[in-house]
């Protein structure tokens, strides 16, 4: 894990996964616009060999979550993009919709971060529409689509571990991702809840704040009831 250093804007928390000794690893969610280059020394810090890291997987594609993909490519120009359809693509499109959720963001993240309109243009190199299993980083990694947050929102399972990387659907201490964006839908969000809280989940390891070890089973059925009268 590479922690999100937030600013004005949030800065998503960057995770690799895999064992390093398959050279197969996958870095989940680049972060924050100008957060990239830190993130990358921050990886060869720990150790490990940029060659190594093979793709680049995007829970989802909001600002926070993206902003430094293109910084992360430079740095490794090999890795493959996947993310979620629904995301993948409009991203191929440069249908930014998804990337700022709200006009009034575009305005501020383009004025702040000095970035033009049509920036977040990529080309994807696999368009995940959950239900895949992965064998990635000698690991297997179930793909679960939980809408709700945005449109292709996934979360990252790995079951002998019982750890869930959820994006922004659920966060620690009863949190879970704001549903008024562009896509977004509270009811959509309950159902992805409710498929999450099915899971055997004792790692949390969500895109922002805290992460914890010893989630208390029951956790996300609790947090989806307290949450349910907003779900509409
Ligand atoms: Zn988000
Ligand atoms: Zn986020």
């Amino acid at each position: 894990m590479i922690p999100g250093q937030d600013e004005m804007m949030p800065d998503s928390h960057t995770y690799l996964i895999g064992h390093p000794s398959s050279k197969d690893l996958s870095l989940i969610d680049p972060g924050l616009v100008g957060k990239g280059n830190d993130k990358i020394d921050s990886i060869l810090k720990m150790g490990i060999e940029l060659e190594d890291i093979r793709r680049v997987i995007m829970t989802h594609t909001h600002f926070d979550h993206i902003g430094a993909l293109s910084e992360i490519q430079k740095r490794i120009p090999w890795a493959e993009l996947w993310v979620h359809q629904a995301e993948g693509d409009p991203l191929e499109l440069g249908d930014e919709r998804s990337v700022y959720g709200m006009e009034m963001f575009q305005q501020i993240c383009q004025m702040q971060y000095k970035i033009k309109g049509g920036s977040f243009r990529f080309r994807i190199d696999r368009k995940l529409k959950g239900g895949e299993i992965l064998k990635i980083g000698g690991m297997t990694w179930d793909v679960i689509h939980i809408p709700g947050h945005s449109l292709g929102s996934i979360g990252l399972y790995y079951a002998p571990e019982k750890a869930l990387i959820p994006g922004d659907v659920i966060y620690a201490d009863h949190a879970i991702g704001r549903f008024d964006l562009y896509g977004a839908d509270g009811t959509v969000l309950k159902e992805s809840l409710m498929r999450l809280s099915e899971l055997d989940v004792a790692i949390l390891l969500p895109g922002h704040n805290r992460t914890v070890t010893k989630l208390p089973a029951g956790y996300i059925l609790e947090t989806l009831q307290h949450w349910e009268p907003f779900l509409t």
